[in-house]
């Protein structure tokens, strides 16, 4: 098979066409052609001279991920199924709010991090996701509903840790923001981790970096090494300092996410300790309602206890909203992305 040019960066690009052309602006054209347009057929890019395309078409192909189911939910969320060059499948999740529209995506096939309470964590690691593969997520998910750039949102809030598959998450937001690729503004795309604190050092020195949200969920280090065992690795205190030496951009607030299991992080205590953290910070407070994914051991607060733990996080001045649940009759909400059926993990590549 043929190399696959999509989720190539520009630069990329030129190292390419450099055998085949010595016009330096046709990888740009190449560049925009493929992700300004979405055209896939090298035949077309009709202002590349004739020969050009000829070589190219012989040498590369350009591949998107495919979909392979979608799954609505009633409240207008669409989970869809991916399937990749290599025969593996990846989710990626369209949320439709009233005023826009966010897209939530993967980062990596699986995940290594183990958090207990994330269904996810039961895969494992398969695989990491190429720059590409991100990147066509958005495409894919772009093109189903008709949206161009600037009409959603992006959150890597999808499968996988995007700190431990760096390079290629970094390399598609350059693509994704470039204003000949897809040209969505860096402040509309959102990294979630859960706090991988090297990765948290290295964004500090990217400009422009995608906005940063931390999944937090406990707020003593005895409690969170046990729920993600990552905080035994960099425990709370090392966490904020590397987030507090993050240069933030005017009005820019970092997000901590908690999911909220009853019982377990959401007493009036851990609401004092989480706010007593997060005034150390410009930040938003997500709660999320734990999510009854297949993880059993778990639950819930009722609605009107999450609204009471919001509360007291509001009193001590801490800005702090409760997530929707979104997508969950189809298991396509926080920590239900898993495909944990082998046969729809995996097809070999090549077949229909
Ligand atoms: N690895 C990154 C990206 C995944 S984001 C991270 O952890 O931030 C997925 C979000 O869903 C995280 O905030 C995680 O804490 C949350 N989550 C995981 N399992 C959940 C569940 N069962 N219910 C609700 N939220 C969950």
């Amino acid at each position: 098979m043929t190399e696959n040019l999509y989720g190539k960066s520009r630069r990329e690009l030129e190292k390419i066409l450099s055998p085949l052309s010595d016009r330096p602006f046709h990888a740009r054209q190449l560049f925009g052609w493929i992700h300004r347009r979405g055209e896939t057929d090298f035949s077309r890019m009709t202002d590349l001279p004739g020969r050009l395309r000829a070589e190219l078409a012989e040498r590369f192909h350009v591949s998107l991920p495919k979909v392979e189911q979608r799954q609505a939910s009633r409240d207008g969320a669409v989970k869809y199924l991916l399937r990749l060059e290599d025969g593996k499948g990846m989710e990626a999740v369209y949320l439709p709010e009233k005023t826009r529209v966010t897209f939530c995506i993967s980062s990596q096939i699986g995940c290594p991090l183990g958090c207990t309470f994330c269904l996810t964590a039961r895969m494992g690691l398969v695989r990491n996701l190429t720059a590409g593969e991100i990147v066509g997520q958005v495409a894919v998910l772009a093109e189903e509903h008709g949206l161009s750039a600037n009409r959603y949102n992006l959150v890597f809030m999808g499968m996988g840790e995007p700190l431990n598959n760096y390079d290629s998450v970094l390399e598609a937001f350059r693509i994704m923001t470039d204003e000949e690729g897809l040209g969505i503004a860096p402040k509309h795309i959102t990294l979630s981790t859960a706090g991988v604190v090297p990765g948290i050092r290295r964004l500090a020195g990217e400009n422009p970096r995608p906005r940063l949200a931390v999944s937090l969920s406990a707020t003593t280090d005895a409690l969170r090494g046990d729920l993600m065992p990552i905080n035994r690795a960099y425990p709370l205190p090392v966490l904020f300092q590397a987030l507090r030496e993050l240069p933030l951009a005017p009005r820019e607030r970092l997000t901590l996410e908690y999911v909220l299991l009853r019982g377990i992080n959401d007493q009036p205590e851990d609401a004092s300790r989480l706010a007593a953290l997060a005034g150390t910070l410009p930040v938003k407070v997500n709660l999320i309602p734990y999510n009854e994914a297949a993880v059993t051991g778990y639950a819930s607060p009722s609605l009107p206890a999450a609204r009471a733990f919001r509360d007291r996080l509001a009193e001590k001045g801490i800005r702090a909203s409760v997530r929707r649940r979104r997508g969950a009759d189809i298991s396509a909400a926080c920590g239900q992305l898993a495909i944990l059926d082998p046969s729809t993990l995996e097809r070999p590549a090549g077949a229909a």
